[in-house]
């Protein structure tokens, strides 16, 4: 009598390394702390990974950072970090630790992505910091140093043979990194909803990315107090029509939690279960499309708060529970309907 193994509902990429990065070296009152990881997984493991597999990712070849960065860029992280480490920026540090827990962040990312695309699952969450999606192809910011999702994403298609790959930022402010490293591809279709009027600026509604990427970055900016009356609205009639259109055969997204009503560093007003009921559109996406799902962690600096929304996540995605259906939210939700119908059936 055989025994089937139980299949996990996804797989959970991590490395310790990743806990190491602490830029309260150079500015103690920083938020981005290794307490972020720590409470997600105290939380993950009490309810036993919610079932996950989990994996430590091996650390991202320097290649690898190169499908998205500049060699110039990868060295100077490299040789900040070997140097005893400093301030990129107001805002982002290299210590003498980061280099590494970056390649590992890179690596996760990646190494999530080739297991999806072998079969290996169709659901996979990346733990890690530092988050990636400011960093730009020659430039880190924004507490970002190598933009793992968009390496990921790299990876997928010139290695994979992945021909389509849809990247959704839910994170509160906008994935500029992402955008820029795509600006002018259509392989990669990049939506981000973000908070307007805050870190880093950018992501306008008018901006469509260019050339033959023009149609293909989306960005729809919310005023600040948006609950998730308004951030539903836009997933379920903007951004799953216009995915589901795309047809991509990857899906990925920059799952950052600060849009939290909590958090400190932004004022929009989701619930932990507002995420859950986001991951749930998403994945009757990638199911509707017979396509795996992967997210990065992004921002969420409330650690207690950022692993419930984790928590919440997770079950959703392996949940088989369908979204919930409501009609659109009226005025943002036709403004953006009117300018992303100028490319893309809604
Ligand atoms: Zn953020």
């Amino acid at each position: 009598m055989g025994v089937r193994p139980v299949k996990q509902p996804g797989l959970y990429f991590s490395h310790p390394a990743c806990l190491e990065h602490d830029p309260r070296a150079y500015m103690p009152e920083h938020p981005d702390t290794p307490e972020r990881l720590i409470a997600i997984e105290q939380a993950l493991a009490r309810e036993g990974w919610l079932g996950w597999e989990r994996r430590e990712a091996p650390p991202a070849p320097e290649t690898q950072l190169q499908l998205v960065h500049s060699v110039r860029h990868v060295e100077q992280i490299r040789e900040l970090s070997l140097a005893g480490g400093g301030a990129i920026d107001p805002d982002t540090f290299v210590g003498e630790p980061s280099y590494r827990a970056a390649l590992h962040a890179a690596g996760s990312a990646c190494e999530m992505t080739r297991a999806l695309m072998a079969g290996e699952a169709r659901l996979g969450f990346c733990g890690v910091r530092p988050s990636g999606h400011h960093a730009e192809p020659d430039r880190a910011m924004g507490f970002c140093l190598f933009n793992n999702i968009a390496i990921a994403a790299e990876l997928a298609i010139r290695e994979l043979g992945v021909r389509r790959v849809f990247i959704l930022d839910w994170d509160v402010h906008h994935g500029n990194g992402t955008a820029e490293a795509f600006r002018q591809r259509s392989d990669v279709l990049f939506v981000s909803i973000h908070q307007a009027g805050i870190y880093p600026g950018t992501g306008s509604m008018s901006d469509v990315g260019s050339g033959a990427g023009e149609g293909y970055t989306i960005n729809l900016p919310v005023p600040a107090g948006s609950e998730e009356d308004l951030w539903l609205s836009l997933i379920e009639h903007i951004v799953l029509p216009v995915a589901e259109s795309f047809a991509p055969e990857l899906v990925l997204i920059s799952a950052g939690f600060d849009a939290h009503r909590e958090d400190p560093l932004a004022g929009c007003r989701l619930e932990a279960g507002s995420f859950a009921e986001m991951a749930r559109h998403v994945r009757g996406l990638a199911v509707s499309l017979g396509v795996p799902l992967g997210a990065v962690l992004e921002g969420g600096y409330q650690p207690a708060v950022l692993a419930e929304c984790v928590r919440e996540t997770l079950a959703a995605l392996a949940s088989a529970e369908p979204a919930q259906s409501a009609g659109p939210e009226p005025l943002l939700t036709s403004r953006a309907a009117a300018h992303v119908g100028h490319y893309w059936p809604l």
